[in-house]
This record gives structure tokens, sequence and C-alpha cells, in this order.
């Protein structure tokens, strides 16, 4: 992470600071104004922008802003590339079924609660057999009624 000011050179370019007193070596001038540029790395590449300000506080903040704009939007990518939770996955397949009538939407969705309850924040691609079936012990211990049933068959077919 870098700050640096960047002043356009009479000679071209941009001027340095390596002549005597700082000044430029190419146009023999003290470079003066210009704008702060920033530079840092984020995922691999080097982002380097000016700032458009001359006050380095405003720069500094510029940076972080930026930087914070740049990680947002590479967690909104990841969070997309995963697959959906069980919780979603099950609104999804509800919602698909909207012809379903009162009594077994009802049952469905009495299901889909408990379902919800055990598998619910976990990523569907994460459920597997033995979870299924630790999920019918379950149920079957706490004395379910028809909703099992449904237990059985529904979180393979959900996707
Ligand atoms: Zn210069």
């Amino acid at each position: 992470m870098s700050l640096y000011k960047r002043v356009t050179c009479a000679k071209g370019g941009t001027c340095n600071t390596k002549g005597p007193n700082a000044t430029c070596t190419k146009c023999g001038e003290r470079p003066d104004g210009g704008a702060w540029w920033y530079r840092f790395r984020f995922g691999g590449r080097i982002i380097h922008e000016s700032s458009r300000s001359q006050s380095l506080t405003i720069a500094r903040e510029a940076e972080k802003l930026r930087r914070r704009q740049l990680e947002e939007q590479w967690n909104r990518i990841e969070k997309k590339k995963l697959p959906p939770t069980f919780e979603q996955a099950s609104a999804g397949w509800l919602s698909r079924r909207a012809a379903l009538k009162g009594s077994t939407r009802e049952t469905y969705e009495h299901a889909l609660k408990h379902l919800k309850a055990f598998f619910g924040k976990g990523l569907i691609s994460d459920i597997d057999a033995r979870d299924v079936a630790a999920y019918q012990k379950a149920r079957t211990a706490t004395n379910a009624a028809g909703a099992s049933a449904l237990a059985r068959s529904d979180p393979p077919v959900l996707v």
C-alpha cells in the first residue's frame, strides 16, 4: 500500500524528485501540485489509480474506500459460486409447485419446517445419505407423523 504524488512534467511523463533539493532531473523544477495516487495489490493484481485529490487525508480515504469496494465485489462473486443452502433450495422447490392444493401444500410446508430446522443452514451439496438417516432417526424418536415419509424422499429431489 503506497501513496505518492504524481505531477505531469513539462518534459513529458511525470516529474521525479531525484535531482538536488528534490527537484525533477528532467525539467529542473520541484514537483508542485498534482494529485495523490494510490497503489496496492488486490486479488493478485495491482490497483494503481489517482485519488484525484491533492489532499493526503482525502487520498487515504479514497484508497480505503476503493479497497472496501473491491472486497465487497469479491465477496459477492464468491457467494454466488456457492451452492444453495437447504433453506434456499427448499424455498425454491416449493415456489415451483404453485399448483399444489392447500392441504398438500400445508403438509409439505410442515415437513419442510422440520427439515429446515435440521438442515437449514447447511449447503445442499454437503447433505449426504448419513445426514438423511440421522434426520429420520431423530424424527422417529420424536414421533413425527406423516411428515417423515416425505423426509425419506425429499432431500435428494430438492436440487
Ligand atoms: Zn519534471
